[in-house]
C-alpha cells in the first residue's frame, strides 16, 4: 500500500467497521514490509513510506486500543526470525526506538520525561547524543569474559543464531580480558558496512555474475546472516556497541560512563558521542552530526538522545517496545540534483514495462546514484495514484534537471523537476506503445478493479519476447525460488544471450558435453568485459595480460562452482518449485498453499489441465483451498491451457525432482504419529481419510497397538474402540479428527 492511497479520512472519522479493517489491513502490509526488510534485506518501500504507514496503524490503535492484542505492532519489533538460523531467546527484549522528526517533538520528550519524573523545567537532566548508524542491531553475550553467543534482534523477544558469523568480524572481541568485565554481559550494538566497502562488494558482485546488492543496511544485513559463516569473513564487516542487555552488576551509573567502559574493554563506540545538558544543545549535536552526515562513510538515519543517568533510566522503563528514556530524532531523506540523460524501459518478467531514469552519477549521503526509478508512465506525465496531479502536474523529461532522493533503502526517487533549468528545445517523453525487447504491442489493461486504465502498460508478447523470457529465468534461479549458488542474475542473460539457456530445463543440462565448454566461454567472454570496464571506470589502461590471466585461472572455479550449485537443486522443495515457474500472482504464499493441498506437482498440473478443459470440480478443487480465489486459479488454469507451457513443466520434470512440503509434516498436529480409522466415516470416505492424515505426515495402519497415537472412531466401531479403550489411547470421532487437521488440512 501506498500512504498516498491510504484512505484519506481522518482516523477519527472512521467508523468501527472501517477502523477495525483498515487496521488489520495495515497489520498485514507492515508484517509483510517488515519480513522484507528484516528477513529477505530486500524492502520495498522507503523508510519515509513505512512510518507513515506506522503512524496511521498507531494513530488507529490510539484511538481504538480494544484493537491491541500482544501481538499488536506497537508491542513487538523487527520481525519473526526467518528460520534459517537456530533462534534464541533474548535475556532482556531487543527494542526498538521512538521517533521525532522535529525540533518540537524533541522539546516534548525532553518536556514528557519531566513530567514523568516529576522534574521542574530548570532541573538538571542531562543526554547523550550519538548517531543513529542504519546497519542491524546485534547482541553480544560474554560470560566470564569469553564471547559465547551472538543473536539478532529478530522480533525483539526472539533473534537468530549468528555466533560463527559474528566471530569472524574483526571488531568483534572474542575475549574480553580488561580489569573489571562483568561476569555476565550482554554487548549490543550495531553491525553496519561503510560506503567504501559497501562499494567493493558490489564491484566483486557484477564480476560474479551476481546483481548488486541494493544498499549498505541490506550488504551489511545479509553479509552478518549467511549460512556459510566463511562468506561473512569475506565481508569486511564493522560493529560498534551503545549498549547492554543482561548484566551481571553494571560497571558504571551513567550512559556515557557505560559507553567509555565499552570502548575500556575493547569495543569500537560510536562517533560523535557528546554529553548535552539541554534540549538546545542536543538540537546543536543534531544538526553538527548532520552536517558530517556526507562525511561519515557510513549510512546514519539520525541521532539518538538517550537519559544519561542509569537510575532514572530504570525509573523511566518502557511503554509497549520502546524505552521512554531515548528516541531516534530522523534525518529526512538525502536529497541531492542531478540531469536526466536518458530514460529507459525495462521489461518485467510478467511483461511490465518501467521507466529508469539514467542520472548523471551524482553522489547522495556517500553512495553514488546512477539511477532513479519513474515508476510508470504516468509518474512521467505527472500524474498520481486515483488521477491526483503528481509535482504539480509537471512531466518529466530527458535532459530535465531534477532533485533525487536516497531514502535509505529503496531505490532512489525523482522528487521534483526543476523547470527553469529545462532546456528551450526538450520535448514531452513518448511511453512507447510497443515492447523495446520484442516489438510486440503495449497496451494498459483495464483494471475490473479499479473500474480504470491499469497503470503499467504491458508488453503481449509473452514468451515470444526475449526479455519476459530472460526475467522469468531469473526470477526462476532467484533467492526465494530454485537459488541456485553462482547463477545469479547476469549469469543468466549471459547464458541466454550465448544461446545456452531458453528454458528453465537447460539450466540442467549446462554441464553435458561441449555445453559446458561453451558456458565456460561465455562466462570468461563477460568477464572480460567487465574487467575492462573496470579498469577504465578506474581510468587505467586496459587490464594487462597477466591481471587477466589470473583472473582466467578464477574463470574455472567460476564454472566448477556453477555446475555444482545446480546440482545440488536437482531436488528442491515443492514450494519452492511451484513459485520458481513464475505463474502471475503465485508468489510465495500461494506456492506454499499450493504444495500443501496438492501435495505434488502432478496433481496439481492434472488438476489444472483438467479445469483448462472445462471440469468444474476441478476448478471448484482450486477454489476451495483457503485463501487462494478466482484470480489466481484463473492464471493457474491459464498457464497449463497452453501446449509451451506444459511442455516446459514436463522438460524440466526430467531433470528436477520437487519434494513434497517438508514443513507440512512438521507443522501440522498429526505429523510422525500413527492414526487407525474404524468404524463409519460420514464426511469422508476411508481414502480421503487416509490420504488426507498421510498428507499430514501421520501413518495410517489397519491395526491397533501400543504404538498407535490416535483412533478415530465412527458408528459401528467394534474391537479396535475397546483395545483402544484398553490401552488407554487417544480416541476421537470424526468431527474431532476434522477439527484437530483443521478442516482438511488444506490451511
Ligand atoms: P528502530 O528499529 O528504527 O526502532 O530503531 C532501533 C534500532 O536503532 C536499534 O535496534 C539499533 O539497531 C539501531 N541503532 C543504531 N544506532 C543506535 C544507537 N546509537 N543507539 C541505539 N540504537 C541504535
Amino acid at each position: 500500500m501506498n500512504p498516498k492511497t491510504l484512505r484519506e479520512t481522518a482516523v477519527a472519522d472512521l467508523d468501527l467497521d472501517g477502523a477495525r479493517a483498515e487496521y488489520d489491513a495495515l497489520a498485514a502490509e507492515l508484517k509483510r514490509h517488515d519480513a522484507l526488510y528484516y528477513n529477505e534485506d530486500a524492502p520495498e518501500v522507503s523508510d519515509a513510506d513505512y512510518d507513515a504507514l506506522r503512524r496511521r496503524y498507531e494513530e488507529i490503535e490510539g484511538a481504538y486500543p480494544d484493537f491491541a492484542t500482544a501481538e499488536s505492532l506497537t508491542r513487538t519489533v523487527g520481525a519473526e526470525p526467518s528460520g534459517r538460523f537456530a533462534k534464541r531467546r533474548h535475556a532482556v527484549p531487543m527494542l526498538s526506538l521512538g521517533k521525532a522528526y522535529t525540533d518540537e517533538e524533541v522539546a516534548e520528550f525532553d518536556a514528557r520525561i519531566r513530567r514523568f519524573l516529576r522534574l521542574p523545567a530548570d532541573a538538571p537532566l542531562a543526554f547523550t547524543a550519538e548517531p543513529k548508524v542504519d546497519g542491524l542491531s546485534l547482541s553480544l553475550r560474554y560470560e566470564n569474559g569469553a564471547l559465547v553467543a551472538a543473536t539478532t534482534r529478530g522480533d525483539g523477544q526472539e533473534g537468530e543464531d549468528v555466533t560463527p558469523n559474528a566471530m569472524t568480524v574483526s571488531d568483534i572481541p572474542h575475549e574480553l580480558t580488561a580489569e573489571g568485565v562483568p561476569a555476565v554481559f550482554e554487548v549490543r550494538g550495531e553491525i553496519y558496512l561503510t560506503h567504501a566497502d559497501f562499494a567493493a562488494i558490489n564491484e566483486r558482485q557484477v564480476a560474479a555474475g551476481k546483481q548488486p546488492i541494493a544498499n549498505p543496511r541490506n550488504g551489511a544485513a545479509g553479509s552478518l546472516r549467511q549460512l556459510d559463516a566463511e562468506v561473512t569473513r569475506s565481508r569486511p564487516l564493522k560493529f560498534f556497541a551503545y549498549a547492554w542487555g543482561e548484566v551481571s552488576a553494571l560497571p558504571a551509573r551513567t550512559q556515557h560512563g557505560m559507553v567509555q567502559k565499552l570502548a575500556d574493554y575493547g569495543f569500537r563506540t560510536p562517533d560523535h558521542m557528546r554529553l548535552c545538558h539541554s534540549v538546545d544543545e542536543m538540537l546543536e549535536q543534531y544538526r553538527l552530526i548532520g552536517e558530517k552526515r556526507a562525511e561519515l562513510g557510513y549510512d546514519i538515519d539520525g541521532v539518538v538522545y538517550k537519559v544519561d543517568d542509569l537510575a532514572l533510566q530504570e525509573r523511566l522503563g518502557f511503554v509497549s517496545r520502546e524505552p521512554r528514556w531515548a528516541i531516534a530524532h530522523k534525518y529526512s531523506a538525502e536529497v541531492a540534483i542531478t540531469e536526466i540523460e536518458q530514460i529507459d524501459i525495462q521489461v518485467g518478467r510478467t511483461g511490465a514495462l518501467t521507466p529508469v531514469a539514467k542520472l548523471k552519477p551524482v553522489t547522495v549521503g556517500g553512495v553514488v546514484v546512477r539511477n532513479a526509478t519513474l515508476h510508470n508512465e504516468d509518474f512521467i506525465k505527472g500524474i498520481g495514484p486515483d488521477g491526483t496531479q503528481l509535482r504539480g502536474g509537471t512531466d518529466i523529461r530527458v535532459g530535465d534537471t531534477v532533485t533525487i532522493q536516497r531514502a535509505g533503502d529503496v531505490i532512489p526517487q525523482v522528487l521534483e523537476v526543476m523547470l527553469d533549468k529545462r532546456p528551450a528545445d526538450s520535448a514531452p517523453y513518448a511511453f512507447p506503445t510497443t515492447c523495446p525487447a520484442c516489438g510486440s504491442n503495449a497496451v494498459r489493461e483495464h483494471n475490473p478493479r479499479s473500474g480504470r486504465e491499469d497503470v503499467v502498460r504491458r508488453c503481449t508478447g509473452g514468451l515470444t519476447c526475449p526479455a519476459q523470457l530472460v526475467e522469468r529465468l531469473k526470477h526462476f534461479v532467484s533467492r526465494n525460488a530454485f537459488d541456485i549458488d553462482g547463477l545469479g542474475g547476469t549469469f543468466i542473460e549471459v547464458l541466454y544471450e550465448a544461446g545456452l539457456v531458453r528454458s528453465p530445463a537447460d539450466i540442467f543440462t549446462l554441464g553435458e558435453g561441449e555445453r559446458k565448454a561453451k558456458t565456460r566461454e561465455a562466462i570468461e567472454r563477460r568477464r572480460n568485459e567487465l574487467i575492462d570496464q573496470r579498469f577504465a571506470a578506474q581510468n587505467k589502461v586496459r587490464a594487462t595480460k597477466a591481471k587477466k590471466a589470473k583472473e582466467a585461472e578464477e574463470e574455472a572455479k567460476v564454472v566448477t562452482n556453477l555446475l555444482a550449485g545446480i546440482e545440488a537443486r536437482r531436488t528442491i522443495g515443492l514450494d519452492r518449485f511451484i513459485f520458481a515457474l513464475g505463474i502471475r500472482h503465485v508468489g510465495e504464499t500461494n506456492a506454499r498453499l499450493l504444495a500443501r493441498h496438492f501435495g505434488s506437482i502432478e496433481a496439481l498440473r492434472d488438476t489444472a489441465i483438467r479445469a483448462a478443459g472445462g471440469d468444474e470440480e476441478a476448478k471448484a478443487d482450486f477454489i476451495a483451498i483457503g485463501g487462494l480465489g478466482e484470480v489466481v486459479t484463473e492464471a493457474l488454469i491459464d498457464v497449463f491451457r497452453e501446449d509451451h507451457n506444459r511442455d516446459m513443466l514436463a522438460a524440466l520434470l526430467e531433470q528436477v525432482t520437487p519434494e513434497p512440503m517438508e514443513a507440512v509434516a512438521t507443522a501440522s498436529p498429526v505429523a510422525g504419529k500413527t492414526v487407525v480409522f474404524t468404524g463409519t466415516l460420514e464426511q469422508l470416505t476411508r481414502d480421503e481419510a487416509k490420504a488426507m492424515a498421510e498428507r499430514l505426515g501421520a501413518k495410517v495402519s489397519g491395526s491397533v497397538s501400543a504404538k498407535t497415537d490416535i483412533v478415530v472412531a465412527g458408528p459401528g466401531a467394534g474391537s479396535k474402540l475397546k483395545k483402544a479403550a484398553e490401552l488407554g489411547l487417544t480416541v476421537m470421532d470424526e468431527a474431532g479428527w476434522i477439527a484437530l487437521v483443521g478442516g482438511g488440512g488444506e490451511g
